[in-house]
């Protein structure tokens, strides 16, 4: 059981910035993404576009903006369950929050921060038969740690960075095999991720099957081999230990939308005064909450998180006073180990 403070649902901006903000009131954080890293929508879906309304960022990456935000939460050793989501809540007879992760984690804090922005990304899947009986005996849609397919033979589907990506990125020493198949010639990726692939594929290292799709798997329990058409020559039988479909993820709000909270269209109504939702001790931050004027910029979650954690210090300290500080004055002070 992983005990915290402020147990924030998402590790997107807003997420990542609670850590900072709770930290300088001395709270711990702990956070939960389904995604295998933190960032959330700019790691994921934007991560090398450029923000320009992050106060005194004139310009910033998304995916530098999360690197930052990291490394501003750092002094305040936040935990992560990352590539879990976060399924079911209830309470125990101490009045604190039990949070239980699809993979059965269990986490428990008085307060519960859900920074859950569009909802957990589902992936897109195809339309295989018998897809769902290889879920997780072969086939993965997200790959949270290369290391599982060292020296496995690997097919990867798809046209967009993450395919190009993680083909480059097996087929530099970690696979013992990969193919890469994708329905078109043409990638909608980088150029230079575009580039190395041919390269790799030249080189022999990758094999490159365009105009072409996975169209069937096979395997006794355990994913043995794809079934693969291609334009030009037909069907082909490709043995292989993974095939991995990156299709690109798509949104759904979740298992919170089942946790008793007041939602209006997808969102989770909260208190302006401190962003408290309709259950006590949960708050709702970032994209993932409305209220009249809500505008979902990363900026505006930045003030909500600001404010969400002076009202969770007051609920688990009732007796202390807290008085607003400068970090100028403080300084910024994070917890050992
Ligand atoms: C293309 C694009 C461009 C944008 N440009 C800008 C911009 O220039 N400026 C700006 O301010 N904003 C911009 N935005 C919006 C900005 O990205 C969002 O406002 C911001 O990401 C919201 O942050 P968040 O932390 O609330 O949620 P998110 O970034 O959505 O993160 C939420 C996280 O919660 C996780 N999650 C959800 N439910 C669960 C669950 N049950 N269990 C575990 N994890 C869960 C998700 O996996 C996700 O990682 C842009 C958005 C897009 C798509």
């Amino acid at each position: 059981m992983i005990q915290t403070d402020i147990l924030i649902i998402g590790a997107g901006p807003c997420g990542l910035f609670t850590v900072f903000e709770a930290g300088l009131l001395k709270l711990r954080c702990h956070l939960i993404d389904a995604l295998p890293q933190p960032g959330g929508q700019c790691a994921e879906i934007y991560p090398k576009k450029p923000i320009y309304d992050i106060p005194a960022y004139p310009s910033i990456l998304a995916g530098e903006l999360v690197d930052r935000l990291m490394e501003q939460a750092e002094p305040f050793k936040p935990g992560f369950t990352l590539g879990e989501r976060a399924e079911q809540i209830e309470k125990d007879d101490e009045d604190q929050f039990i949070v239980t992760t699809n993979r059965g984690t269990q986490h428990r804090a008085p307060i519960i921060a859900i920074a859950g922005g569009l909802g957990c990304f589902e992936p897109r899947k195809p339309p295989v038969p018998q897809l769902a009986d290889f879920e997780d005996k072969g086939v993965e849609y997200i790959i949270k740690d290369p290391e599982f397919y060292r020296d496995k033979k690997v097919v990867i589907s798809g046209g967009g960075d993450s395919a190009l990506d993680w083909t480059i990125f097996l087929a530099e020493g970690v696979a013992s095999e990969v193919t890469l198949v994708h329905r078109r010639k043409e990638f909608r990726g980088h150029l230079d991720s575009v580039q190395k692939v041919m390269d790799l594929a030249a080189a022999g290292r990758v094999r490159l099957m365009t105009d072409a799709e996975v169209i069937g798997v096979e395997g006794d329990g355990q994913l043995s081999s794809v079934e693969i058409k291609t334009k030009a020559d037909g069907n082909h039988t490709i043995e292989t230990d993974h095939w991995v479909p990156l299709f690109g993820l798509s949104p759904k709000l979740g298992p919170i939308a089942d946790w008793n909270l007041n939602i209006t269209k997808n969102a989770v109504e909260v208190d302006t005064f401190d962003y408290s939702t309709n259950v006590p001790g949960v708050y709702a931050i970032g994209d993932i909450n409305t209220y009249p004027g809500k505008l979902k910029l990363i900026l505006c979650g930045f003030h909500e998180a600001t404010l969400m954690v002076q009202s969770a210090f007051k609920r688990i300290y009732p007796d202390k006073n807290l008085v607003l500080k400068y970090t100028t004055v403080n300084g910024v002070n994070g917890f050992e180990g």
